[in-house]
């Protein structure tokens, strides 16, 4: 069940510089369709298959974002159409994106992903890996770097949740002292989007309080 009236108040909450993507992950094509209707363009999916799909069956003009764990071999099949890749989280998986990016003809924009979270399980660069990667990064002439995206701890812990949101926007200053363009911080989903844009977040990626529970 999409919820039309949750996205209006939301909408008309968050800063107008806040990009909002809605993680249709799971979700029908129709909800989709019904949130594009009211005039919505950026959505979020996590898996390859799932995304491609999507893209062939829906209107051109939306905005693919991104945003799951992306596996190197998987990359060309999302390479021709993606709009931001979310979740780069290491230096082989940047250099496959520019491979494929140079097939096509395109600057693939991509935001790195950092380990943010006290859980061992979340993906994403330390700041060591990203001074090693750094030089071979800025060879890449077929992906632009767009900034950094994270996720917070699974907690309730507002403190801890706030606590890694600022460690993020503290990363995103230095990538963005490396990457001109690196202006975006995506963080932020349903449970603590708010909390993500007192810290600074430019991008909330939000599922559940839109779709329904999944
Ligand atoms: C599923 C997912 C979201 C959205 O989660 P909700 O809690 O449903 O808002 C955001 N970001 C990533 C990376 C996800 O996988």
């Amino acid at each position: 069940m999409i919820d039309k009236e949750m996205y209006d108040k939301i909408v008309n909450e968050i800063p107008s510089s806040v990009l909002l993507v809605a993680v249709s992950k799971t979700k029908p094509n129709a909800d989709i369709q019904s949130f594009y209707d009211i005039g919505h363009r950026d959505f979020g999916e996590n898996r390859v298959q799932e995304l491609t799909d999507k893209y062939e069956s829906l209107p051109k003009d939306i905005h693919w974002h991104m945003i799951g764990h992306l596996q190197t071999n998987k990359v060309k099949y999302i390479a021709p159409f993606v709009h931001l890749i979310h979740g780069v989280d290491s230096l082989k998986l940047l250099k496959e994106i520019n491979k494929q990016g140079r097939k096509n003809q395109r600057v693939i924009d991509c935001l790195l992903q950092f380990h943010i979270a006290e859980e061992e399980s979340k993906f994403g660069f330390d700041v060591d890996e990203y001074n090693h990667a750094l030089a071979e990064i800025k060879t890449l002439e077929n992906i632009s770097v767009k900034g950094v995206m994270g996720m917070a701890t699974y907690t309730d812990n507002k403190n801890q949740i706030r606590k890694e949101f600022k460690s993020l926007k503290k990363l995103s200053e230095i990538v963005r002292g490396d990457f001109p363009d690196a202006i975006e911080t995506s963080m932020g989903m349903s449970g603590d989007y708010n909390i993500a844009i007192e810290e600074g977040s430019s991008m909330i990626r939000l599922g559940s309080i839109l779709f329904g529970s999944r």
